[in-house]
């Protein structure tokens, strides 16, 4: 079993932000990463449920917009997308439910302190990541690496696909392999695929 609690320590930062401001930070006592510039960036992309990726230099950046919130979360190169994808999803889920987030922003002037309890229930998300279930790792060889490679997926992405198999890439050490998961994780197929962009 992955010991994910222990991969989130690698974490940076989760952010929740209107299109205004941040409504609620969280970083680990260690960090003393910026982000600031990434952020305006993220802002400035419109498109909504849908997340995006970002590389920029040993930090990992996934972000998405959700109705009127937009959730961001960080974190150096050894946590792989998918799991934080899945992070944002309950991070998302869960301050939903804390917070009737569309009142605070419909009424305006709130101040964002009362959000801070939030970062409690992030140290408990990460605390029970085990047992939350949101992950599972697939292992897939690669034949140009000539090893197998521990793959997180996020449930809710084979969970809630239309039909299975289900694709994914994986970009690793400048190679892409794309595999394909059936319903019970299981790998149907491996194909090495050319990348540009
Ligand atoms: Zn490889």
């Amino acid at each position: 079993m992955v010991d994910y609690t222990k991969i989130l320590q690698n974490l940076e930062f989760v952010n929740i932000s209107t299109d205004e401001f941040t409504i609620f930070e969280w970083k680990p006592p260690r960090s003393l990463k910026s982000y600031i510039l990434d952020l305006n960036v993220v802002k400035q992309n419109p498109v909504s449920n849908i997340f995006f990726h970002l590389s920029r230099g040993n930090m990992k950046i996934v972000h998405i917009r959700l109705e009127n919130l937009i959730y961001t979360t960080g974190s150096n190169t050894e946590i792989q997308f998918q799991l934080l994808e899945a992070l944002i999803e309950q991070v998302s889920k869960v301050f939903n439910e804390t917070y009737d987030i569309d009142s605070y922003i419909k009424y305006g002037n709130f101040s964002t302190t009362v959000f801070n309890p939030f970062k409690e229930e992030i140290n408990k998300i990460i605390k029970d990541f085990n047992s939350l279930d949101l992950v599972n790792e697939i292992m897939v060889p690669c034949r140009v690496c000539n090893t197998v490679l521990p793959i997180t997926v996020k449930r809710s992405f084979i969970e809630n696909s239309e039909s299975h198999p289900v694709p994914l890439v994986y970009i690793h050490k400048g190679h892409a392999i794309l595999c394909f998961i059936d319903k019970n994780y299981a790998v149907r197929g491996v194909e090495l695929v050319n990348i540009t962009g």
